[in-house]
């Protein structure tokens, strides 16, 4: 499929913040950062590293007027781009290219279900931070270890929470499906879900088959793929 260039953008690390041990918070400054035009929730970036890599990478925050994003990293210590947020310092040079990434519609929903693992709670969280006051949302989200648990999440009423531990018996996104799969699932629901990849198919199975959700109503993306370096789906 043709894809318009995207712009690119160089920027310098300015502060690396750990939020949990799996999640380190990457805030970027570049001259041309007031010029990135994020425009909706889970818009995302390629973030090209030194070494030649990139992957892609959810815009958490940007704050035009000074000319910062923030990328929330996981370190799941297996790839280039994991292993170089692991030892990143302030100064480092990154290149962002981007934005992309439709906007996941939540209109007419009677009810928002949100899936994700680490990589995804990012884009889960920039959904719940737009998502208008009236729709009742519910969050599952599968961490490696109760560590991971406790981000601060926007407050709404009629936010229900559930963080999930990984069961180590279990591939990565399992426990997600799992508990996704036993979920009720309120008539009016608009699901977005996204993780390792071969879990949020079967939950996107699940929403269109058994529950019957209209297509339109399953956002879903698998953000990254077991055993598969720079999945693109
Ligand atoms: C639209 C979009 C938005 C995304 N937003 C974010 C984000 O905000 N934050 C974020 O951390 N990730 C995000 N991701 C996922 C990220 O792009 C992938 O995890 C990417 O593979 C990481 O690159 P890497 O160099 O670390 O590993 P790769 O070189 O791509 O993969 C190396 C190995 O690591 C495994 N692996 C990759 N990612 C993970 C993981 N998360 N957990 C466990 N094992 C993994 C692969 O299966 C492979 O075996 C997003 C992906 C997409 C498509």
């Amino acid at each position: 499929m043709f894809r318009r260039p995207r712009p690119t953008h160089d920027a310098q690390v300015i502060a690396v913040t750990p939020l949990t041990p799996a999640l380190v918070r990457l805030t970027f400054h570049g001259p041309t950062l007031d010029a990135l035009g994020v425009e909706h929730p889970t818009q995302w970036v390629k973030l090209g590293v030194p070494e030649g890599h990139s992957r892609a990478y959810t815009v958490r925050h940007l704050r035009p007027a000074e000319r910062e994003v923030d990328i929330d990293v996981v370190l799941h210590g297996n790839g280039p781009l994991s292993r170089w947020a692991e030892v990143v310092r302030p100064g480092d040079a990154a290149v962002l290219a981007g934005p992309r990434g439709r906007r996941p519609s939540f209109e007419d929903a009677g009810h928002a279900l949100l899936g994700a693992d680490e990589s995804a709670l990012p884009a889960a969280l920039t959904i719940l931070e737009e998502l208008p006051a009236h729709i009742p949302a519910t969050l599952f989200v599968e961490v490696g270890d109760a560590t991971g648990a406790g981000l601060p999440l926007p407050a709404r009423d009629g936010l229900g929470v559930h963080w999930l531990t990984r069961d180590p018996a279990l591939p990565k996104g399992g426990t997600l499906a799992d508990a996704l799969l036993a979920a009720d699932v309120p008539s009016g629901t608009t699901a977005w879900l996204a993780g390792e990849a071969h879990s949020v198919a079967t939950v996107r199975r699940h929403l269109l088959t058994d529950w019957a959700l209209p297509r339109e109503r399953v956002h879903s993306k698998g953000y990254w793929k077991q055993g598969e370096a720079d999945h693109k789906e």
